[in-house]
């Protein structure tokens, strides 16, 4: 903790209408940073008045995705807190006393035009090449009538009663003041006719009582941050630090990530959900280190953060409101480095459910083994099956065809099989002192060359070109398990050699 700054109370307030993408991730790992590193509290606020925008399996995935990369919160809806409840669908009350009280201050008034008539009036707006904006009509209605309308029952909604004159000015952490002049800012409606609260009055009036020290969201929320400003002015509160991160963009640079390009990156196969990260093969400790570097960095040349040093070093001040363009090359650098990085056993932990995904029975004896043998050529967790599947199979999938050829026939292949079977026999152990040489000689006595029966060993033990060397699968195997599959690739060459 940096004792010098006070606890940081801030919160991720997602809408749960759709899976957590990366600019969540990123907002809400930042906010996660600043409470753990000021000792704060990190709090999950679920902004569901849209009803219409929701999204079945939304929250579920949310808060999934934020356990999986570490994010865990100290307050919200599944929690409890002293601010409780912390779904905004419940705090309706809430928001419409505090929309009353606005309304008493003269900050806020109903409107009881209808959607037809504020339709037209935007048609006339656009014709004349106006921003739409209401024409505040029921601004200046007798209080006692609007009063009298709202009790009869009539539909309308609220207001808030922006300054016509003047000029208002934000202040955000990264970009300084922002000033409007208040004759282009739009008497926003605060409370829908259906009585539900829209964000611009819930998260101001959650924010508020919550106690929330910092505000940190995405840069589409600049166009309105003033009218946020003015709101926390009428309500005669301090405002929280304001923080709006850059805008993330396409990786090509050009544009806004829009939800078609997600759409269309996700088929080309880029995780652009956090859910696809795993099932990619990335680790939590590289996505948050990635989303970290995405508009954050420490100072030139440092890269490498794992969790406890990113707590440790985030800063706002370091922060870049420029524009980010989307790198996913740098993920898959970023995940070599921190599968590298991990003790041996935890990578054998991280990679099990993924051979088990694939149907492979892990066998737990040589499950750390194999991850040693592996860890350093793994990029994506999702590569491990093809690398090492082999190790825990019951049989290994010969390809005849990569055997045999022109130089070795089905039946010399066999009988090379039966022979290094023999040669293994009659050593203790099989390792590379005890096996190499004799190897050779028994090369050049079958008229191979070396790299031959080495390529056919490594057929015979994995169904694989590749694989990790030899001897260190030959004593992962153990003495027993390579004797089988010689055996068994020698009776199938045998076999297809009758059959010619
Ligand atoms: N519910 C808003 C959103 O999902 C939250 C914005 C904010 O953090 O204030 O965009």
């Amino acid at each position: 903790m940096k004792k010098s700054q006070n606890p940081a109370r801030v919160r991720f307030a997602p809408s749960p209408t759709g899976y957590l993408h990366i600019g969540g991730a990123r907002t809400a790992l930042y906010d996660y940073l600043l409470a753990r590193q000021t000792d704060g509290s990190f709090i999950l606020r679920i902004e569901d008045t849209d009803q219409k925008r929701y999204v079945e399996d939304s929250e579920k995935d949310l808060k999934r995705s934020l356990r999986w990369l570490g994010l865990e919160w100290d307050e919200g809806p599944d929690k409890g807190g002293p601010h409780a409840p912390y779904r905004q669908s419940k705090r309706k009350a809430i928001y419409q006393q505090h929309a009353r009280t606005l309304i008493e201050k003269g900050h806020a008034y109903p409107c009881f035009c209808s959607p037809e008539r504020l339709d037209k009036i935007r048609k006339e707006q656009i014709a004349q090449d106006e921003n739409p904006h209401y024409d505040q009509k029921c601004r200046n209605l007798d209080p006692e009538e609007s009063v009298q309308r709202v009790e009869n029952g009539e539909p309308h909604v609220i207001r808030f009663k922006s300054p016509n004159q003047g000029s208002t000015t934000a202040r955000d952490s990264l970009r300084g003041e922002i000033t409007v002049k208040n004759e282009t800012l739009d008497d926003i409606i605060l409370i829908k006719t259906n009585g539900l609260a829209v964000y611009h009055l819930a998260a101001m009036v959650d924010d508020h009582l919550m106690d929330i020290t910092h505000v940190i969201r995405g840069a589409e929320w600049l166009p309105t941050f003033p009218i946020h400003t003015l709101i926390y002015d009428a309500f005669g509160w301090q405002e929280p630090e304001w923080v709006h991160l850059s805008l993330l963009l396409k990786p090509d640079g050009k544009g806004k990530l829009s939800k078609r390009d997600m759409e269309e990156a996700r088929q080309k196969g880029q995780p652009i959900f956090v859910k696809d990260m795993e099932d990619f093969g990335y680790l939590p400790e590289t996505v948050n280190n990635w989303l970290a570097l995405m508009g954050w960095s420490y100072d030139d040349k440092m890269e490498f953060f794992p969790m406890n040093e990113l707590i440790e070093k985030f800063s706002l001040e370091k922060l870049n409101p420029s524009p980010a363009a989307i790198n996913f090359s740098k993920l898959d650098h970023f995940n070599g480095i921190h599968i590298r990085e991990l003790e041996v056993d935890d990578f054998a932990h991280r990679i099990k459910p993924y051979f088990e995904k694939e149907g492979y029975e892990v066998d737990e004896e040589i499950l750390t083994d194999v991850a040693a043998a592996i860890q350093t050529r793994t990029g994506k967790l999702t590569e491990v099956t093809d690398m090492a599947g082999f190790f825990f199979e019951e049989e290994v999938n010969l390809v005849p065809e990569r055997i045999i050829s022109g130089a070795l026939s089905a039946s010399q292949a066999a009988n090379a099989a039966r022979r290094m079977a023999n040669l293994f026999n009659e050593v203790p152990v099989i390792t590379r002192d005890t096996v190499e040489k004799p190897l050779r000689e028994l090369a050049d006595e079958l008229d191979l060359k070396a790299g031959h029966l080495f390529g056919l060993l490594r057929e015979t033990l994995t169904g694989q070109k590749v694989s990790p060397p030899l001897f260190d699968i030959m004593s992962i195997l153990g003495k027993k398990e390579v004797l089988d599959r010689l055996d068994h690739a020698a009776e199938t060459l045998e076999g297809i050699s009758k059959s010619r």
